[in-house]
């Protein structure tokens, strides 16, 4: 704490975050670590600029270092993920998807998306959203038994429905998707198709997934999860929607842009092209791979869809008696943190899983037989749920976070 800190209860908490973020195994999928450089752009003078609308086309006066700033960040969103426009100011992945809805539909026009319980985002259309009191919304879902996306029964439903617009992308999928397959159903019925990609950008950036970009009219993200960037959005389209997606992002959703976070993004798009983020990308798909492997072995413990492509997985946990929350809690009391999530098949919603990921552990340098070693200790310990195991779980996850520091 430098001497300007006067604020202590906060300060006091922000250092007790620090101590729980560095003594935690951190399994949360949507999560990660920044680089200093990020958060140094974050902290800086940026955020006293206010910076209405777009480079050269401002409400205010003093904006030339914020237009090079903005110029740059949008310049490189597009070389990174080969788009050929890019909205760099949405504030979060929620308000990406609000904007994107907004430039293609009308209250009241039919989206059909991935459903939550399959996988699928709230934004997409859940009647507690905005997007599902706005739109009207109907839902695929995965095999019931393969628990992939079943493409012949997603075509079958937009023929049934013909919707305006087709959504992609899910939170808790863990597979490549074939964005091809989404296309020609979205062209069969003369839909809209908008990925959402917030949890795999950092695949797509790296190249080890399919650029959604390829085929989709309108790509939305978060810039926080694998990308590894600052918390916000990110709206990337072809060229004909250029207008609307301006229009939908200012000065129909948002005010003032976040100039601190959009340098933020700039420095993280440069950084995810660099060779050394590919290289941590195959590594947070391995480290994923070697936790699967381990699970494939438990009697108790099943991983939905059985394998991983990506950066995360959903495990299946009702054999250990444990709801999803039970189980995270349990984990947590042990430092390891999780999330309760959706089965693709649970009658209920109690959230009978839970789901974890690899993107901030990886960013600690942890390898394949720490990751192999984390999902051991998952194991054990929401199968025996007794003191020693847990005990002896606390020492593991202590002597990995010791080792691992960031
Ligand atoms: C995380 C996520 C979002 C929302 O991002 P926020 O920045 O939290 O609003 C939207 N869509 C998908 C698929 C996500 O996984």
């Amino acid at each position: 704490m430098t001497s300007y800190h006067n604020d202590t209860k906060i300060w006091e908490a922000i250092n007790e975050e620090k101590q729980r973020q560095e003594n935690v195994i951190e399994l949360i999928a949507s999560e990660n670590i920044v680089s200093q450089e990020i958060m140094d752009a974050q902290g800086s003078i940026l955020t006293n600029k206010y910076a209405v609308g777009y480079p050269n086309k401002r409400v205010y006066t003093g904006n030339e270092a914020i237009n090079k700033i903005d110029n740059l960040a949008m310049k490189r969103a597009k070389e990174l993920f080969k788009a050929e426009y890019a909205n760099v100011y949405p504030h979060s992945g929620t308000q990406a998807n609000q904007a994107a809805y907004a430039a293609l539909l009308k209250p009241g026009d039919k989206i059909l998306s991935m459903s939550e319980k399959a996988g699928g985002h709230f934004t997409h259309g859940q009647p507690t959203n905005f997007s599902g009191q706005l739109y009207d919304c109907y839902f695929y879902g995965v095999d019931p038994k393969t628990e992939f996306l079943d493409f012949n029964k997603i075509n079958e439903i937009a023929k049934k429905v013909k919707p305006k617009l087709i959504v992609a992308g899910a939170s808790a999928y863990s597979h490549i998707i074939d964005w091809t397959k989404f296309k020609k159903i979205a062209d069969s019925v003369g839909a809209y198709l908008m990925i959402d990609m917030a949890h795999i950008a950092g695949l797509v950036a790296a190249g080890l997934h399919p650029n959604p970009m390829e085929v989709a009219d309108i790509v939305t993200s978060t810039t926080h999860k694998t990308l590894r960037g600052p918390r916000g959005g990110l709206i990337l389209a072809k060229k004909k929607f250029a207008n609307k997606l301006d229009n939908a992002v200012f000065p129909l959703s948002q005010s003032g842009t976040l100039e601190h976070v959009v340098a933020a993004k700039a420095i993280a798009f440069k950084e995810a092209m660099q060779p050394e983020f590919k290289e941590y990308i195959k590594k947070v798909i391995l480290n994923a791979q070697a936790m699967a492997k381990v699970f494939n072995k438990s009697k108790t413990i099943r991983v939905v869809s059985k394998t991983t492509e990506n950066h995360e997985m959903t495990l299946d946990i009702t054999k250990t008696g444990l709801t999803g929350n039970e189980g995270a809690e349990l984990l947590y009391s042990v430092g390891i943190a999780t999330n309760k999530e959706l089965l693709p098949n649970e009658k209920g919603s109690v959230m009978e899983g839970i789901r974890i990921g690899t993107p901030t552990i990886t960013s600690r340098n942890f390898n394949e037989y720490d990751s192999a070693e984390v999902a051991e200790t998952i194991q054990q310990v929401l199968e025996e749920q007794d003191i020693n195991t847990i005990n002896k779980a606390r020492q593991k996850v202590q002597k990995l976070t010791k080792k691992y520091k960031f």
